[in-house]
Parts: structure tokens; C-alpha cells; sequence
């Protein structure tokens, strides 16, 4: 789980090494390195801590290649150190490799190399492959290109997990190779040059034309040609695809960090993925969806399955899903569906929500399901992302790159499209046209009624410097409000530190209202008019026991409360996506407060692509 990049070409490497780097850190930031050719031979240097303390070695300017690879490291095997930062070479230094993953068979082929008077400076699982490569290689009958091919594609072979590999050779100091399994990896082709990149944003400043690789395809690269084979060194032909984002978009444009310039871009984000998928005046319409009434009929049980922020953005959509086709859901975890056999059949849908595409158990689920019979639908911001290449349908959130380990935009905007899928369905099997109709035009009014809560923030701000020093917060709510405090209590934990747990509001007098006490914070979320006195009197409870109250709701509340903070009224079922906003503002404001990396919280990635 880190990133990794590559660059081939005529201009001096490093530079657009620590480019790609920067921009890639948010994959994984515990320690970086690059590695270039000059003379037939490999300069590599690394370092523990973050991309700038890299670049601020100096020797580092003394590395003149035009042919190098670099790492961002999210350590998984050995702690963070100079030793363990990749790239990792093999003992007689010709091969240098960054990997991206886990090599699950590790300590057997360590085993293998020792017995064949291999030594080891790191505890990482990746040296092996440097190592391996140099054996292949040393063993290989080939000659030329083909030998140093074999030698990667045999490595490969051996290896069991997950990876993204950039390898270069002192032998062949003008080709670099890269492969992947399970991890993500994109080459960019320029003119005489070429860039490589475990995602798209980190190099589309330089290259707009890309390849997209798939599992055990090796890519042998030279300045000005890109040769492609599988894993039996059959050549095979891959097609260009040209991206037209916008390179802009995946800078901060002026915020201070991402995470506010995400937050801010919610009502652009919305309408994008609204698009032209729903109208007023005509059936919804989803790109590659083919779905007839009599499948949709035979469909007994939907499964939403995802981690984290998009297993919360499932919660909202089961309600919609439930309440729109009437079609029983079910929302899963995936490191847990994955494992438990879950019951599926050929009359089960199941749905995939993942923001990078790359989520490892999101994926393993994925598979999991289709070999049960079931159809698979993957919701993912990435475009040619690894799951979408497994799925039977794709479709995009069109949220644009977020870049903030903690998901804002792609979370309203999956729980967005959640509801088109629901009206699609819904509207194919003639259900609930009314329900659909004051639904569609809400969904429509989604972006503008953003733009009104992010106006003023003040008085978020402003509760964010009363808490910022406390230890627990509680959030509560009920129906559509439950996921919602979901959402923003695992916000505050990923980006505050501070403790906080989420309960449906009738929950609380059943065990954790003995955790109220004096000045304790309670944030309750309250859209849901018919459960409104309900609410309010489970927030009385806590006030009388001393609390706190930071109240989210789109009613009139006659009542005293410390902050409240009054939205815009909507569809209850797609509140949640107005009604998360200032949880996801409170949770930035206090992080800020406290003076935190908000972007790069402790412990976390954006992209989870380990178990
Ligand atoms: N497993 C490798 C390590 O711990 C690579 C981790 C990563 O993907 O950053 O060094």
C-alpha cells in the first residue's frame, strides 16, 4: 500500500521521480527512495520519513540518470527504516526493484536464497525479488532482452500475493520492467519518454496517452516504445487510452489541504455524478446497465458490500434500495463477507462500493461473489481501477480525484448514485412511482442545497474550538440518521484521534449513556420528522446527565441546545448527504485545531489494498 513511479526518457529523472513521489504520498508515507542508472551502474538512495526529508539529502543531486523508479513505503513487513525503504537491490547490485504489496510466500523463498548463500540487509518481504531476479537471470540460457524478460517473468512465477514491481538492470541500463498482480500500476507514453505510476493523477501533468495494465502482464519499456507480454513471454498487444482530466483537479486549488478542497467540492462532485443519468422527464439511464423487469424480478436479496466510509455509504443506499424496489438488502463488510461464506445465489445481486477501485477485500469479496453465481456491480472514482475490470458492471462516481485519506466527496457521491441505481431499478420493475418522482427532484436539488450549509461554517469552527481537547464523543441518531453518525464518528476518529463511538439514539439508555457524564460532547443528527419528539427526548437524557449537545437537523426544534445547526430539508432517504456535511466540517475543524496533518492521518492510506 504505497505508491510507486518510473520515468524513461531524455530529461533527468529525479526531478520527475520526487514529482510523481509527492503527489503519491498519500498512498503511504513512512519512508521513500528512488533509484537511477548513470554508467552501467545503480544509484539508490533512500531514507525513512516523507518525500521532502528524501529530497533534502544531498547526494541526492548527484543522481544524473534519465532512466529511475521511486517508492513511497507503507511498511507491511519491517518497521519503517533507511534499510527497509525501497528500492531494495539484490546482492551483486544490478537489479533494483520498488514494490507495491506483499510477497505472502516470503520467508520459504528467503529460505531458498540462503540456501543458495544469498544474504539479507532488510526484514521486508520485498528483497527477495531483487534477489530471485538476479538468480533467474544467472541461471537463464537466454540472451539479450529476452534474458533479463525470463528472468522477471520466473521470478514472478515464484512469488505468491500481491504486487506493482518496477525492476531495473545495470545489464540493461535503457529498459526498465513492470509488472503487476493485485496492485495498481499505469505506464504514461510521451514522446521519447515514458512514465510509470501507481495512479493516474500523479503523472497527468506529464503524459495524457496511457496503458493500463491487467494482472501478470509485463511491460518491457524503452524511451520511445512500450512492449507488452504475459507470463509465458508471448508478446500481446495493448491499446492506448487517452485521459482527458484535468491535471488542476488534482491539486489543492488554494485550499489549505485537500480534505477542505474535497469537502468544498461536493456540489460539483454531485452534479457529476448525476450527469445525465436522471431527468425529470425521462426513464434513468446508466451507461452499460442492461437490466430487464424479469431479472430484476428474480432477484431475492441484493448484497452491499464495501469497508470503512463506503460500507457507510451501503447503509444509506440500503435503505433507499428497501424503500424504492422493495427488495430485501443486505450490507456486509468485506473483510468479513469474504470469509464467512456468505449465502448467495444465481437470484443474488451484489453490489461492490469502493472509492480507489483497489480495496483488497472489497475485491476478494468481488471475486467471492461471482463464483457463487451471482451478478456483480462495482461503484468505483477510479477509471480502470483493478475492480472494474472484474465486475460485469461498472459505474463510475465521476467525483473527480480525491487525494485526503478521509473520504468526503466519494462518500455522498456513492450514496448519489446508490439512489440511481435504486430509481433505475425501481422505475424497470414499476414500483413506487411517486416515491421516485419527489426523489428525482431532490437528487436534483442535492449540489445547490450543499453549496447553502458550506456558505457559513462559523459556527462549526467555532463548537470544533470548545471540543478539540476532549477524549470521547458520542454520536447518535435514528433511521437515516444512524448511518449518517456513522460516518462522522469514524471522521473524527481518522482525522482528530479523539475517541468516539456512533449508536442509534435508542440505543444509548441500553449500556453507553453510562459513559455520559459532565461536558461529554453528544452530536445528534435529526432529519427524520416522525421520530422527531423520540429524538429529542434520548437527547434530553444525556442533557440531564451533564452533556454537551451539537445538534445537525433540518427541523424546528423548540428546544435549548449548545450549537445547532439547521441544513436544508430534502428526501429523508438521501438526507444523509446534506446531513454529514458539518459532521465532516466538525471533524476537520477540530483536527486543525489540534494542529494535525489532516490529509495524512496517522496509521492510514488512501488506497487499502493489503488484507
Ligand atoms: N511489503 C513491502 C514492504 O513492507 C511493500 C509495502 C508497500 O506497499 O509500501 O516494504
Amino acid at each position: 500500500m504505497c505508491g510507486i513511479v518510473g520515468y524513461i526518457g531524455e530529461k533527468k529523472a529525479k526531478p520527475i521521480l520526487i514529482n510523481g513521489l509527492l503527489r503519491l504520498e498519500y498512498r503511504g508515507y513512512d519512508s521513500a527512495g528512488i533509484a537511477t542508472i548513470e554508467n552501467n551502474e545503480i544509484k539508490n538512495i533512500k531514507n525513512k520519513g516523507r518525500v521532502s526529508e528524501l529530497n533534502n539529502i544531498s547526494e541526492i543531486n548527484s543522481l544524473n540518470g534519465t532512466v529511475g523508479i521511486g517508492h513511497t513505503r507503507w511498511a507491511t513487513h519491517g518497521k519503517p527504516s533507511s534499510l527497509n525503504s525501497h528500492p531494495h537491490m539484490d546482492n551483486s547490485n544490478n537489479f533494483a526493484v520498488v514494490h507495491n504489496g506483499i510477497i505472502e510466500n516470503y520467508s520459504d523463498l528467503k529460505e531458498f536464497l540462503k540456501s543458495h548463500k544469498y544474504k539479507f540487509l532488510s526484514e521486508t518481504d520485498t528483497e527477495v525479488i531483487p534477489n530471485l531476479i538476479h538468480f533467474n537471470y544467472k541461471n537463464s540460457n537466454e540472451t539479450g532482452e529476452n534474458k533479463f524478460l525470463k528472468a522477471v517473468i520466473d521470478t514472478c512465477k515464484m512469488l505468491k500475493g500481491s504486487y506493482a514491481i518496477e525492476v531495473l538492470s545495470a545489464y540493461h541500463p535503457d529498459n526498465m520492467i513492470v509488472v503487476r498482480k493485485d496492485s495498481p500500476l499505469v505506464i504514461g507514453k510521451g514522446e521519447n519518454e515514458c512514465y510509470i505510476s501507481s495512479d493516474i493523477p500523479a503523472i497527468l501533468s506529464f503524459a495524457k496517452d496511457f496503458y493500463l495494465l491487467n494482472d501478470m502482464e509485463f511491460a518491457y519499456i524503452s524511451k520511445n516504445n512500450v512492449k507488452f507480454y504475459n507470463d509465458k513471454a508471448i508478446e500481446i498487444n495493448k491499446e492506448i487510452k487517452n485521459i482527458t482530466w484535468d491535471a488542476g483537479s488534482a491539486e489543492k486549488d488554494g485550499y489549505p489541504d485537500f480534505m477542505l478542497k474535497e469537502i468544498n467540492e461536493q456540489p460539483k462532485a454531485i452534479r457529476e455524478t448525476i450527469g445525465s443519468r436522471i431527468s425529470l422527464d425521462s426513464k434513468t439511464n446508466i451507461d452499460d446497465f442492461n437490466f430487464n423487469k424479469k431479472y430484476l424480478q428474480s432477484i431475492t436479496k441484493i448484497f452491499i458490500v464495501a469497508c470503512g466510509t463506503a460500507m457507510h455509504a451501503g447503509l444509506t443506499g440500503k435503505n433507499i434500495i428497501e424503500n424504492l424496489c422493495e427488495i430485501p438488502v443486505e450490507v456486509e463488510v468485506a473483510s468479513e463477507f469474504r470469509y464467512k461464506n456468505p449465502i448467495i445465489t444465481q437470484n443474488s445481486l451484489c453490489i461492490f462500493i469502493t472509492q480507489s477501485g483497489e480495496t483488497a477485500d472489497t475485491i476478494a469479496a468481488l471475486k467471492l461473489a461471482k463464483t457463487k453465481g451471482a451478478k456483480t456491480i462495482a461503484i468505483s472514482n477510479v477509471i480502470g481501477s483493478s475492480i472494474t475490470r472484474e465486475a460485469d458492471y461498472t459505474i463510475y462516481t465521476h467525483a473527480g480525484p480525491e487525494i485526503a485519506v478521509a473520504s468526503t466527496k466519494a462518500y455522498t457521491s456513492q450514496i448519489v448514485l446508490l439512489a440511481i441505481i435504486s430509481i433505475y431499478f425501481a422505475e424497470i420493475l414499476g414500483k413506487n412511482p411517486k416515491k421516485i418522482e419527489d426523489l428525482k427532484n431532490n437528487i436534483l436539488k442535492l449540489p445547490s442545497h450543499i453549496e447553502t450549509i458550506l456558505k457559513d461554517t462559523t459556527k462549526i469552527k467555532d463548537f470544533a474550538k470548545k471540543i478539540f481537547k476532549e477524549k470521547d464523543v458520542f454520536f447518535i441518531g435514528r433511521n437515516v440518521d444512524y448511518p449518517v453518525a456513522m460516518e462522522g464518528s469514524l471522521k473524527l476518529k481518522e482525522i482528530s484521534y479523539i475517541h468516539s463511538e456512533a449508536y442509534p439514539s435508542g440505543e444509548l439508555k441500553h449500556g453507553p449513556i453510562a459513559l455520559i457524564e459532565n461536558n461529554v460532547t453528544v452530536v445528534s443528527i435529526l432529519t427524520n420528522r416522525l421520530l422527531l419528539e423520540k429524538s429529542i427526548s434520548n437527547i434530553q437524557e444525556v442533557v440531564t446527565r451533564g452533556a454537551k449537545t451539537f445538534i445537525v437537523t433540518n427541523q424546528e426544534l423548540n428546544h435549548e441546545f449548545d450549537e445547532v445547526i439547521k441544513i436544508p430539508k430534502t428526501n429523508a432517504l438521501i438526507s444523509p448527504v446534506l446531513s454529514v456535511i458539518p459532521l465532516q466540517l466538525l471533524a476537520y475543524y477540530i483536527s486543525k485545531e489540534k494542529g494535525l496533518d489532516v490529509d495524512k492521518p496517522r496509521n492510514l492510506a488512501k488506497s487499502v489494498t493489503v488484507e
